[in-house]
């Protein structure tokens, strides 16, 4: 089936500039900013520019440069807010929700980078 893309959604006007953000990084394929309603003293949303939904759409879909764009992207974030191990950073976590089981608000793809606390285990127990 073919991925469906709705370009009203907050991060498309944040690209086309109509919402402001408080940028950490733009690079020609991607973007970076921090999150509105952070869950940890840093908390980073990197964006490929293109029109993608999620992370199967854009591995799927977008080009070898925008790929290799996004991923340099998300590592230059991470050194960027000081959260990478090697450099003395306490280490960070990255998650990108998708559809409903991910519970995805944003129908963009985006990758939260979280870190400058221990953030404890990636999902909670179940019962
Ligand atoms: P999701 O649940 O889709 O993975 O995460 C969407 C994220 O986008 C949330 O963490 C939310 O706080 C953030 N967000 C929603 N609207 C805005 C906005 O207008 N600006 C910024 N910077 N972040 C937003």
């Amino acid at each position: 089936m073919a991925y469906t893309y709705d370009d009203q959604n907050i991060f498309a006007k944040i690209l086309r500039g109509e919402v402001p953000c408080n940028k950490v990084l733009e690079t020609e394929h991607s973007l970076a900013f921090r999150d509105i309603n952070p869950q940890a003293p840093e908390h980073v949303l990197v964006i490929p520019k293109g029109p993608y939904v999620n992370y199967d759409h854009f591995a799927t879909e977008a080009s070898d440069e925008e790929i290799v764009d996004f991923t340099r992207a998300i590592g230059r974030v991470c050194t960027l807010i000081g959260v990478c191990p090697q450099d003395g950073g306490l280490g960070y976590r990255m998650i990108a929700n998708a559809g409903e089981a991910g519970v995805q608000e944003v129908p963009h793809l985006h990758v939260h980078v979280l870190g400058g606390r221990v953030l404890g285990r990636m999902l909670p127990r179940q019962g």
